[in-house]
C-alpha cells in the first residue's frame, strides 16, 4: 500500500514508453473500452493482487522454469538437436509448458527490476527452439521426434496448432515488452507455415484443442500481418462442421458438434470451449462481425448463468474435463480445472473490452479471487489442477486427478505455467480507458499512470481490498479539463458510500461515473463488506438445502482444521438465522479475514445409507461455533476435509 503521505506527481508521465499488454485490439476493432498500456499500472506488493504478482515472480515462475528441466519438457526439445539422449517424457504437448513459461518470463521482464536469469532463460530457450525448428518453419518436439510422418495428420488430438498458439503468445509478449527477437522470428516462421498449410489456399484443417485462434489474432495485432487474422477467422468458421475426427470423445468434446454462430450452450472440454470463445471475441471485434460477437454473448449467458461454480470455476465433469448439463454443479466432484479459470479471465476481459458491461468485470473478479487464487499454495510452488468445492472425509487423494492437497507439478502440467503467465501480466487487467476517461474494474493498491485526451493522469490507489472495502484514490491530472472516472460497484455490493466532493456523480451499469476537473482530487469509495449467505439456484440439486458464506468478492469454506477434535465436517450444520461475524484467520496470513457463524453438530446415525424418513437421521444436535476461511486459502494448513456449501438442516 502506498504511504498515506505519498502524493502522485501532478504531471507524472510513464517512466517507460507505452508498451501494450496482453489483448491489444487494433484501433479499428469494435470496443467499448480500451486496455491501458502494460506500463500504466503498477501493483503494490502490499496489496493482494500485488502480493500475488510478487509471489509469482519470486517463487512460481522460478519453480516452473526448474520443473521444465526436471519434468523433461526442455529435454524433449534438446533431443532433437542431439543435446539430450533419452525418450520423450511427459505429455505429447509438453512444448506448451515451455511456451507458457516463456510468456510469463517475457511479461515479467517488463519490470526493469526483473531477475536477469529470466532473460537468460527466455533467450536460451528461444535459441534452442530456433535450432529445433525445421527449415519450413515446423516446430513440435513430439511429432518431429516420434511421428515425423504424421505431421498435421491427427489434428483432432495432436495439439500441434494448440502448441503453436502458445508459442505465438510467448512471442507476442516478447515483442510487446521489447525482449527476445529470436522467439519472435521462430513464431513468425511457424505462423507463416500455418497460413500456407491451412489458409485459403491450403487444406481445411483445424485443431482439436482451441487456443491458436486468439494467439493468431494477437500475432496479427502485434505484426499487422492480416493473413494471421484471416486464418484465425477461418479456424473459427471451420469448427462445428465435422472436419475433426471425433474418435472416442465425440464432436462435442472438441466443440465441433455445431458451428459457433449456431451454438446456444457451452459444452465439451471446458478449457477448449473457453479458449475458443476468447478467439471468437478477438476475431469478432477485429472483423466487425457483430453476429459472431452476439454468439459469444449468448454462450456467455449459458456459461455464467447455468454452468459456473460459485467460486468462478468451470467444468463439472472429470470425465472429458467437461461442462455438464445446465445446473449440474456437484461441489465434491467439481473439476474446475485451473486452466479453465485462467481462460475465464481471458474471455471476460475480452467481453469487457468489447461491450463494457459490469457483469464481465464481476466474473473476472470472482474467478480471480476464488478459483484462480485457490489453485496456488501460499508459498506459490504447489498447485491444484482440479478445484473442488468439497473434499470429503476419507477422500482418496492419491490420484493427481483429484489430490487432497496441492502438488508441485503434474504429469499434465498445463496449469502452473498458465497461472504464471496470467499473474505476470495481472496488472494489465485492472483498468481501462474510453473516450470519456478511465474505468477502474479491479481494486488493488498501486498506481495508475495513463493518458486522458493526450494528457498525463496519475491515480494513487490505497486499499486493503478484498479484506477492506475502502478504496482511497488520489488523482492528479496535467489538465483541468473535466473527464469521467468510472468506479465499479460489484453486483454483490448492496450498499456503498462515496466521498467525491466536487464531482458530478452518476450511476450507470454498475459503475459510479465521477466527472470533474481532476488536476488535484481525492475520492474515497467504501464498499460495504458484511458477511453474507449465498443460496444456489433451486435447480442446482447437488447443493439443495445448503448455503455458502461470502464476504465481498470472497467465497468462504469450512475446513476440518477449524473444527474441534472428534467433529466430522459432514456432521456440521449451519444456522442460517444466527448472526455472522468476522475474525482473524487461524493460522492464516495476518491480513486475512475469517468469518464466524453458528451451527450445530449432529453425529450421523446408523451406518445404513437409507432409512425410514420418520426416523431421525442422527443423534441430538449440539451447538457449535463455526469459523469459515477464504476458499482461496484452503488447504494451506493440515490437509483435511473442506466444504463451501454447508447444510442448514
Ligand atoms: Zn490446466
Amino acid at each position: 500500500m502506498l504511504d498515506a503521505d505519498v502524493q502522485p506527481e501532478p504531471t507524472a508521465a510513464p517512466a517507460t514508453p507505452a508498451r501494450p499488454g496482453p489483448t491489444r485490439p487494433t484501433p479499428a476493432a469494435i470496443g467499448a473500452l480500451r486496455p491501458l498500456s502494460l506500463d500504466s499500472v503498477s501493483l503494490s506488493p502490499s496489496g493482494q493482487l500485488g502480493q500475488w504478482q510478487a509471489r509469482n515472480a519470486a517463487a512460481t515462475l522460478p519453480h516452473c522454469i526448474a520443473q521444465l528441466d526436471r519434468a523433461g519438457a526442455l529435454n524433449n526439445l534438446r533431443r532433437l538437436t542431439g543435446e539430450h539422449d533419452g525418450p520423450h517424457t511427459g505429455m505429447w504437448f509438453s512444448d506448451t509448458d515451455v511456451f507458457k513459461t516463456m510468456e510469463a518470463a517475457a511479461w515479467e521482464l517488463a519490470d526493469p527490476r526483473a531477475d536477469p536469469d529470466l532473460r537468460a532463460f527466455l533467450d536460451g530457450t528461444a535459441e534452442l527452439l530456433a535450432r529445433v525448428q525445421d527449415t519450413d518453419g515446423y516446430l513440435n518436439s513430439y511429432v518431429m521426434a516420434e511421428r515425423p510422418d504424421r505431421r498435421w495428420h491427427d489434428l483432432h488430438w495432436s495439439h500441434e496448432l494448440y502448441c503453436a498458439g502458445h508459442l505465438f503468445q510467448a512471442a507476442v509478449a516478447a515483442a510487446r515488452v521489447g525482449v527476445g527477437q529470436v522467439i519472435q522470428d521462430v513464431a513468425r516462421r511457424l505462423a507463416d507455415l500455418l497460413v500456407e498449410r491451412f489458409g485459403p489456399a491450403g487444406t481445411e484443417g483445424l485443431c482439436g484443442h482451441a487456443g491458436v485462434e486468439t494467439a493468431l489474432v494477437e500475432l496479427y495485432r502485434t505484426t499487422g500481418h492480416r493473413p494471421y487474422l484471416d486464418l484465425a477467422q477461418l479456424f473459427i468458421h471451420r469448427r462445428g462442421r465435422g472436419l475433426l475426427d471425433p474418435e472416442r470423445f465425440g464432436p462435442t468434446y472438441l466443440q465441433d458438434h455445431v458451428p459457433v454462430r449456431e451454438a446456444t450452450e457451452v459444452a465439451g472440454h471446458a478449457v477448449r470451449q473457453l479458449y475458443l470463445l476468447s478467439g471468437v471475441v478477438d476475431v469478432a471485434v477485429e472483423t466487425g462481425d457483430t453476429a459472431l460477437l452476439a454468439a459469444a454473448r449468448r454462450l456467455w449467458d449459458s456459461a455464467y448463468l447455468t454452468k459456473t461454480y460459485v467460486t468462478g470455476a468451470h467444468g463439472s465433469r472429470h470425465r472429458d474435463e467437461a461442462y455438464g448439463d445446465p445446473y449440474e454443479l456437484p461441489p465434491d466432484r467439481a473439476y474446475g480445472e485451473t486452466c479453465a479459470a485462467v481462460a475465464s479471465v481471458h474471455w471476460n476481459w475480452r467481453m469487457l473490452l468489447a461491450e463494457g458491461h459490469r457483469r464481465y468485470a464481476d466474473e473476472l473478479e470472482r474467478v480471480l479471487f476464488n478459483a484462480l487464487a485457490g489453485a496456488s499454495s501460499l508459498d506459490g510452488v504447489r498447485f491444484f489442477y482440479s478445484n473442488p468445492l468439497q473434499l470429503r472425509t476419507g477422500h482418496d487423494g492419491s490420484d493427481e486427478d483429484a489430490p487432497g492437497q496441492r502438488l508441485p507439478w503434474y504429469s499434465c502440467s498445463c496449469c502452473p505455467p498458465n497461472l504464471a503467465r496470467l499473474m505476470a501480466s495481472l496488472h494489465a487487467y485492472t483498468a481501462t480507458a474510453a473516450a470519456d476517461g478511465l474505468q477502474l474494474h479491479l481494486y488493488a493498491a498501486g498506481t495508475i499512470q495513463a493518458q486522458v485526451r493526450g494528457r498525463p493522469v496519475t491515480i494513487a490507489v490505497r486499499t486493503a481490498y478484498p479484506w477492506s472495502g475502502r478504496i482511497a484514490l488520489e488523482v492528479r491530472a496535467a489538465s483541468a479539463e473535466p473527464w469521467t472516472m468510472s468506479l465499479r460497484v460489484p453486483a454483490w455490493c448492496r450498499s456503498h458510500r462515496l466521498d467525491a466532493a466536487g464531482a458530478e456523480v452518476a450511476y450507470t451499469d454498475g459503475y459510479l461515473r465521477l466527472t470533474r476537473d481532476w488536476s488535484a482530487a481525492s475520492v474515497v469509495l467504501d464498499l460495504d463488506l458484511p458477511p453474507r449467505l449465498v443460496a444456489a439456484h433451486p435447480h442446482v440439486d447437488a447443493v439443495r438445502g445448503c448455503l455458502a458464506l461470502a464476504r465481498g468478492p470472497l467465497v468462504y469454506c469450512l475446513e476440518q482444521a477449524d473444527l474441534p477434535a472428534g467433529v466430522r465436517l459432514e456432521d456440521v450444520r449451519l444456522d442460517p438465522d444466527a448472526p455472522l461475524g468476522t475474525t482473524a484467520m487461524p493460522g492464516g496470513p495476518p491480513e486475512a479475514v475469517a468469518l464466524t457463524a453458528t451451527g450445530s453438530v449432529s453425529p450421523a446415525g446408523p451406518a445404513e445409507p437409507y432409512r425410514d424418513p420418520t426416523i431421525p437421521p442422527g443423534g441430538p444436535a449440539t451447538p457449535l461455533p463455526l469459523t469459515a476461511v477464504p476458499y482461496f486459502l484452503w488447504g494451506n494448513r493440515d490437509p483435511g476435509p473442506m466444504r463451501v456449501w454447508i447444510p442448514t438442516g
